[in-house]
């Protein structure tokens, strides 16, 4: 999903902006992308719907709208006639909706075979299954990386190792993002392709529904602080399957396509760290937490300025490492 606006949360006012700004950046991503890859990443701009199932639900739906308007975000208030309009196969006793026309979606699957088609076609070389152990630095200065034992030189790299981005040796405290997996399981389901049961990002209290062109029909995610566990539990898949049940009931009967678990990369205050360090060459892209598709286009753009002409894009300069480092202790 990129969805900057119904995921926006209190505490979240200055991650906004970033979030906003890539969301608008993202046509022309994906123009530039379609340049130098023939895939198509499906992204799709049906917007998103957040729906209330019963009167709390709706109460709480109601301050995260007011909450979410006062910041600017387009939203459209919805009554239960309207949201099941635009969602026929919605539970009848849906109360309210909140519709975000803004908030789309891409196949992020198919969005990396683009990226690295598009990577490769610029005489990229992905090197994959291939662990950084270490990063080398000689007079706080980037000197190189080190693989299977041995030392690649190279005055530039970037930390976008994910929730692993703490995990390389080399550094010094301060230039270690403070990152933590957030772990997050989740399905899909299989729909009729041709006759799909949503159309639009659906928001339930306690999952999402994201339908996809060849009908699957993700239902995410759990939350859970509980490292690299890469389990899937009874608990976490039965609560997303009884909540997205709760608001489609006709999902009864779709067969389970797959099931997985990934892990978020999350810093300290949840925002990404990103931009330039203490030592001369390493460069942030890291701790996007649930946001790092969306944020994908501002990243590669703040990247490359730096890379290329060492200048720190304004919209980046609240979420260097720096912020952190006041109080070390990762
Ligand atoms: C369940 C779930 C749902 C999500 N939904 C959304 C969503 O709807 N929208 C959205 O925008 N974001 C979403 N996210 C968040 C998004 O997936 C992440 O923010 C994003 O994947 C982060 O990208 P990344 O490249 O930094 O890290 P990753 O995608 O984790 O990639 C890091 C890569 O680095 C590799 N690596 C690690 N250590 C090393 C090393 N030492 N040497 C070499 N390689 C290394 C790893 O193997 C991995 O391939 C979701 C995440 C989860 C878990």
């Amino acid at each position: 999903m990129l969805a900057a606006g119904v995921e926006c949360e209190p505490g979240e006012e200055n991650l906004l902006k970033l979030t906003t700004l890539s969301q608008k950046l993202w046509p022309k991503f994906l123009h530039d992308l379609s340049k130098d890859s023939k895939q198509n990443p499906e992204y799709r701009n049906e917007g998103t719907l957040v729906v209330a199932i019963n009167r709390d639900d709706a109460t709480r739906l109601e301050f995260t709208y007011n909450f979410q308007k006062n910041l600017g975000i387009n939203l459209e208030w919805l009554d239960g006639y309207e949201t099941r309009k635009l969602e026929p196969h919605l539970n009848p006793s849906i109360v309210a909706g909140v519709y975000s026309s803004n908030d789309h979606q891409i196949n992020n699957r198919l969005l990396m075979r683009s990226l690295e088609e598009a990577f490769v076609h610029k005489e990229g070389i992905i090197h994959e299954y291939t662990e950084v152990t270490d990063i080398e630095t000689h007079n706080e200065s980037v000197k190189g990386i080190i693989v299977d034992g041995s030392l690649i030189e190279t005055d530039v790299v970037i930390i976008a190792a994910g929730a692993w981005s703490n995990n390389i040796n080399g550094l010094t405290k301060e230039c270690i993002p403070p990152v933590r997996p957030v772990k997050g399981q989740m399905l899909s389901l299989k729909m009729e392709q041709n006759s799909p049961l949503l159309k639009h990002v659906i928001w339930a209290p306690n999952a999402y529904l994201v339908p996809r062109n060849d009908g699957s029909l993700l239902v995410g995610a759990t939350i859970e602080e509980n490292g690299f566990n890469p389990d899937l539990t009874a608990g976490g898949i039965f609560s997303l399957l009884e909540a997205s049940w709760r608001v489609i009931p006709n999902i009864e009967e779709l067969p389970i396509k797959e099931m997985w678990a990934g892990f978020r990369p999350t810093s300290r205050d949840d925002a990404p760290i990103l931009g330039a360090t203490k030592i001369k060459g390493l460069v942030m892209a890291t701790g996007h937490h649930r946001n790092g598709i969306l944020l994908a286009p501002v990243t590669a753009n703040a990247v490359s300025e730096l890379i290329l002409n060492g200048e720190t894009t304004k919209e980046v300069e609240p979420f260097s490492i720096e912020r952190f480092n006041n109080n070390i202790e990762h």
